[in-house]
């Protein structure tokens, strides 16, 4: 069995071959750092998570990267609007967003890189662009010329023809076609850079290719991001990067569907959302994150109270279960490394057809009920091989059931417990249920 990925630049299901044999290079749009993240923007830090993790569970070392937008329209008028640094706002909200990134159960990239560290290298690109006829400069703004790319809308699967008239009701007289888009824009507010065509700042579209050429030179595996970005985002950026290194940016694209609320898109202005820094603690985070990874990657997942519940009901029963399984293995002293060869194999076999996470969640209630059922047998050996079992798998996934082994104290009253009950030595046995109760232990 091989992995296969759906990948958006073929339309295709493709078996996963990275450019080097046991090592993956990804690199994933990251957040404009101007405002708190809703669950929405929470869908793809969870599912690349879960996408290195599972990567890293077959063998591969994943490079992945990440990067922080910290300059944008946006960051420059919230400075403006709140009498601060931009490097202050971008600096508190990018804050929040790991404590965000946290509270889901996402592990931190190995690079995050920030664009404005990479304005020089920018620059350059631009400048070279420009040199091989691919950008023009006009009055201090910079555009790219979009007729030179013969595959533009590959991506997104769309001819230049079409885009065109789309792109028509924004037009802006500077630009030779309405498709050409900024690299660099002069700017009369905000922070901005000394550049050769004036003194602005770099373009989004140019941010991304230029911090992905630098960490990854034409090596970069996959390219992911939520499907909003596919046009024109992601477009540009393969358009830039074929102009000079005459490739594709990326083996492949994934693109990770929305999450809207009970069927709107989630928007500030209509006031419909819900902030991953707002959810209750971090076991809500892991219901949020098992919400949206046991919904087919590529679909639109329409949030409910409702939704959110039976996810709620999911992770107790699977918390219980693993809970009883635990302490009744460590009492027996009977805790293995053992895995279920089947269940792994079977896991890797959904895992591997490109995610096929419905039927993950079936293998997993299912070893949840082996697991339930081995322990009113007394079946402990059985039960250690799948409690360890499911363990791994919820690693892989990433949802933390917040269970820990006991303490050597609490073991200690467990054993008290269960040596009252078995003599029916009941005035005792509570004493010790009621410290393990206190414990948190039952
Ligand atoms: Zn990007």
């Amino acid at each position: 069995m091989a992995l296969k990925i759906y990948n958006s630049l073929s339309n295709k299901l493709e078996e996963f071959v990275p450019n080097k044999e046991k090592e993956v290079n990804m690199y994933v749009c990251g957040p404009t750092v101007y405002n708190y993240i809703h669950i929405g923007n929470a869908r793809p830090v969870i599912f690349y998570d879960m996408l290195r993790r599972y990567l890293e569970f077959l063998g591969y070392k994943v490079n992945y990267a990440s990067n922080i937008t910290d300059v944008d329209d946006k960051i420059i008028n919230k400075a403006i609007d709140s009498n601060k640094t931009e490097a202050e706002v971008a600096k508190f909200f990018e804050d929040a967003y790991w404590d965000s990134v946290e509270k889901v159960g996402s592990r931190k990239p190995d690079m995050i890189p920030h664009a404005t560290d990479y304005i020089n290298e920018m620059i350059s690109f631009i400048n070279e662009l420009i040199e091989k006829g691919y950008a023009y400069s006009v009055d201090g703004d910079v555009f790219f010329r979009v007729s030179k790319i013969a595959d533009y809308g590959c991506l997104s699967n769309q001819v230049s023809e079409d885009l065109e008239s789309g792109a028509r009701i924004q037009v802006n007289s500077k630009k030779e076609s309405p498709l050409d888009f900024a690299l660099w824009k002069k700017t009369d507010k905000g922070i901005k850079w000394d550049s050769p065509f004036g003194s602005g700042r770099p373009g989004w579209h140019t941010e991304c290719v230029v911090m992905n050429h630098k960490l990854f030179g034409t090596a970069l595996d996959i390219h992911g991001g939520g499907m909003d970005l596919k046009f024109p985002h992601h477009e540009n950026e393969i358009a830039q990067f074929e102009a000079l290194y005459k490739t594709h940016l990326a083996k492949y694209w994934i693109h990770v569907g929305r999450l809207d609320l009970e069927g709107e898109k989630m928007s500030k202005s209509l006031g419909n959302v819900i902030y991953v820094k707002n959810l209750n603690n971090t076991t809500d985070g892991m219901v949020i994150r098992a919400l949206i990874l046991f919904a087919p990657y590529r679909s639109i997942i329409s949030y409910s109270e409702e939704l959110k519940n039976q996810y709620q009901k999911e992770y107790e029963k699977w918390q219980r279960a693993y809970k009883q399984a635990l302490y009744t293995l460590q009492y027996e002293g009977l805790l293995t490394d053992k895995l279920d060869e089947s269940d792994i194999n079977e896991f890797k076999t959904q895992m591997d057809d490109d995610f096929n996470v419905q039927n993950v969640l079936t293998l997993i209630n299912t070893i949840i009920k082996s697991m339930n059922t081995t322990l009113r047998a007394k079946d402990y050996n059985t039960l250690a091989i799948k409690t360890n079992t499911f363990k791994t798998i919820m690693d892989v996934l990433g949802i933390n059931l917040f269970v820990e082994k006991m303490s050597d104290e609490n073991l200690d009253n467990y054993k008290k417990w269960q040596e009252a009950r078995s003599n029916k030595d009941f005035e005792t046995a509570d004493i010790y249920r009621n410290k393990l109760v206190e414990a948190g232990i039952l």
